[in-house]
């Protein structure tokens, strides 16, 4: 689940398989849950649920804390061309999971973080891939 961009939300069956293919550049957080008020009869307990704090960082291609930044006075940053996905390598941190820019709407991940979600067979979510760098 994404209940806001680039929030994670999922099953510890998940966090289990994500930590036992030693991926990286995730925390999990435990979350709070309770059934809703919708929902008639419950039954037993809500399922465990983490979000996924993303840790990894990388930048695109071009981009630095300055071409981000349109306000020095208060710090605001912006995230130009937001379709434009292009990962600089060497400023990439090597984690499996990780923003670009320091935007925390983005989250990109490894292909292997789409493989292990593919053999557990792991339901609603979309692996997207990224053009070729000389797009
Ligand atoms: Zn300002």
């Amino acid at each position: 689940m994404h209940p806001f961009p680039g929030q994670l939300i999922v099953q510890a069956r998940v966090v289990e398989a994500l930590k036992e293919a030693r991926l990286t550049g995730f925390q999990p957080v435990r979350v709070e849950v309770q059934w809703g008020k919708t929902v008639k009869s419950p039954r037993g307990e809500p399922p465990a649920l983490y979000e996924l704090l993303v840790t990894g960082t990388a930048w695109r291609v071009g981009m630095d804390l300055e071409s981000i930044t349109v306000c020095k006075e208060c710090e605001r940053i912006t995230f130009p061309h937001p379709d434009w996905l292009v990962v600089d390598e060497s400023r990439w941190d090597g984690s499996d999971f990780f923003h670009v820019d320091r935007n925390p709407n983005i989250v990109l991940v490894t292909e292997r973080v789409c493989r292990v979600l593919a053999r557990h067979r792991f339901t609603n979510y979309h692996c997207v891939p990224l053009p070729p760098k000389d797009v």
